[in-house]
């Protein structure tokens, strides 16, 4: 029997989606210049538990929020939930990404096995190798905290838009934050609909970035799906070169040179920190006394990145009103296999961020857009189906190696994540294998058609008229 994977059930028109906005941004300033410092007490002891728990969760235990409390804190009980809580989404979230990196190395393996069997092996190919990961360091200070431990509470008659009511260390004796929003923040609070302030979800988030704490708010919207079935469809190639090229080829931001060479020298200065910090730790220096390998504008470039690709995204659905879109999921592997030489760009730009601005952006539009398997995408010719790596020359060109179909190599690729919405054959597969006999059975079956065509009305002769089987007509 086949193992049959879950589903998400594709978004239909008419139907209600869920979206979580976020108000971010909300500085949080105290009348005496003490008073925040209770905060600061609170998270670094919050942030030493929940570390300890994301290790736990990352390695011996499955994350469970819920389990019996086992690190002795000074924290309160209801922190201590908030603290395991945290951990258990940190470690699943590396949990998945982890087993699905995993999964990728073993289908990497297999084809790299498969190519060794066959002997069409690329001789710069190298076996893929596996790196175990770390468990994640919590390093800036971040609390997602529920209404047991932090509330947010109307102002009466006072200046301010309300209070941020924490409970600290100290117990029986909460902390008092006056809350102001700008404009910008009452302007988001409010429906423009109703012209009613929005109601505030009761869990928050409490960030301290280069010594000021931030809140981050959020509320919850009913978006409705608009884009009928039948809506054409666009497929979205995701890359480096360009962020996002379109099947009818369009392309939307770049990593472009001055990005690229301000990531270098970020790198480099990396290195030379990791080199130092060696050095200090054979001499025996201890741990937290070395000096961090992690840097401000590697933060910088970052958020920056993020910001291009937020733009290539948002112009990209303005650009295709009426449309539903169809993206890869983008996996490590297939991204290695796009860029060998860019490895260090992908860390820091972060382009598995790409799908997540696509996904959000389509259910905050109420726009249908769908994943679809990348398989072989990149590889296989939109015309005549035909799978080879050979049909990439270069980074930029494909060039069908059968029926000579060539164009950019990031809009056939496009062009194939478009067709493969409605696939449901191709759906269907569940490894790279069963993928590449489904393409290539597909081939065989344009090579017939192509026959067929050639014998059929001599009107279509001139078509094919370089065919080795154009002979064939009598
Ligand atoms: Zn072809």
């Amino acid at each position: 029997m086949k193992a049959m994977k879950k589903r998400k059930k594709r978004a239909k028109k008419g139907e209600p989606q869920t979206v979580t906005k976020a108000v971010t941004h909300i500085r949080l300033e105290a009348a005496n210049p003490g008073k925040l410092a209770a905060l600061d007490q609170l998270a670094q002891v919050f942030l030493a538990l929940t570390q300890q728990y994301v290790a736990l969760f990352c390695t011996d235990e499955l994350p469970d929020g819920f389990r019996a409390p086992c690190f002795p804190t000074p924290l309160s009980e209801r922190w201590h939930r908030v603290a395991m809580q945290q951990a258990a989404g940190i470690a699943q979230a590396w949990r998945t990404k982890r087993a699905n990196a995993y999964q990728e190395y073993l289908d990497a393996l297999a084809e790299y096995q498969e190519h060794q069997t066959a002997g069409t092996s690329d001789p710069a190919a190298k076996e893929p190798k596996w790196r175990e990961w770390d468990v994640p360091t919590l390093r800036q200070p971040c609390i997602q905290a529920n209404a047991n431990v932090v509330k947010l509470e109307a102002a009466t008659e006072s200046s301010f838009d309300g209070w941020l009511k924490v409970s600290t260390l100290d117990k029986g004796t909460p902390l008092l934050v006056p809350i102001q929003f700008s404009d910008y923040h009452k302007e988001q609070l409010t429906d423009p609909k109703t012209g009613q302030r929005r109601k505030i979800n009761s869990s928050v988030t409490l960030n301290k970035r280069d010594g000021v704490w931030w809140l981050t708010l959020s509320y919850t919207e009913t978006v409705t799906v608009q884009t009928p079935p039948d809506a054409p469809v666009i497929g979205i190639d995701v890359g480096i070169a360009n962020f996002l090229t379109t099947s009818d080829g369009k392309q939307y931001g770049s990593f472009h040179r001055r990005l690229r060479e301000r990531q270098k020298r970020d790198r480099e200065k990396r290195r030379r920190k990791a080199r130092l910090r060696k050095c200090l730790e054979k001499q025996g220096v201890p741990k937290d006394k070395l000096p961090s390998t992690s840097s401000a504008t590697g933060q910088r470039l970052i958020r920056h990145v993020r910001q291009a690709i937020n733009r290539a995204v948002n112009l990209c659905f303005e650009e295709h009103e009426g449309c539903q879109f169809a993206y890869e999921q983008l996996s490590v592997a297939s991204m290695r296999h796009k860029a060998r030489a860019m490895n260090a760009y992908m860390r820091a730009s972060n382009l598995g961020h790409i799908p997540d601005q696509i996904a959000w952006n389509a259910t905050k539009r109420g726009v249908a857009a769908t994943k679809v398997k990348s398989a072989y995408s990149s590889q296989e010719c939109h015309v005549c189906h035909y799978v080879d790596r050979k049909n990439r020359p270069n980074q930029q060109t494909f060039c069908c190696q059968v029926c000579g179909h060539t164009t950019h190599a990031d809009v056939n690729a496009s062009r194939n994540l478009a067709a493969r919405l409605h696939d449901a054959e191709l759906r269907d597969c569940i490894t790279r294998h069963e993928v590449k006999a489904l393409l290539m059975r597909r081939h065989e079956q344009w090579k017939q058609n192509v026959r067929l065509v050639v014998v059929q009305p001599p009107v279509q002769l001139g078509l094919w008229a370089c065919s080795e089987t154009s002979t064939d007509v009598g």
